[in-house]
């Protein structure tokens, strides 16, 4: 019966991530999903987030403020607004060479980069542009 209950609420949480594309973080994820069902604790998000990252049905962004969580499960780079926090997907594909030219080099078993171009998003900076025009 546990069993099932942690399934379930396993589901709710994979929905939750899954019907977001802003990278939101734990806390985001645990106030969508309170909406579904007011009883999951904050700890069985957080949890839960951990399982799925594992399992590689969803990705982590990791950032110095707090962990991101990502519906995407391909390897793929982030930017980040250190104005707002914006995270968005990098137009960029994911560069498998350097992983493998990084095992040849240093026989140690890689399994992924992570890269995060930080910035400002075009928003911020139009409106940093705007303040400095004034
Ligand atoms: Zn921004
Ligand atoms: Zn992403």
């Amino acid at each position: 019966m546990i069993q099932r209950r942690n399934s379930r609420q396993r589901d709710i949480i994979l929905k939750a991530v899954k019907s977001r594309c802003d990278h939101p973080t734990a806390d985001q994820i645990y106030m969508d999903v309170r909406r579904e069902d007011d009883r999951i604790s904050r700890s069985t998000v957080y949890r839960n987030l951990g399982f799925l990252t594992d399992s590689g049905d969803i990705t982590n962004v990791r950032l110095p403020s707090a962990d991101r969580y990502d519906l995407r499960s391909d390897r793929h780079y982030h930017l980040y607004c250190i104005r707002c926090g914006r995270v968005s997907d990098a137009p960029l594909t994911y560069h498998e060479e350097f992983d493998r030219q990084t095992e040849e080099k240093t026989g140690f078993r890689i399994n992924r980069h992570r890269t995060v171009f930080e910035g400002l998003c075009s928003q911020c900076l139009a409106e940093t542009e705007k303040q400095k025009s004034k």
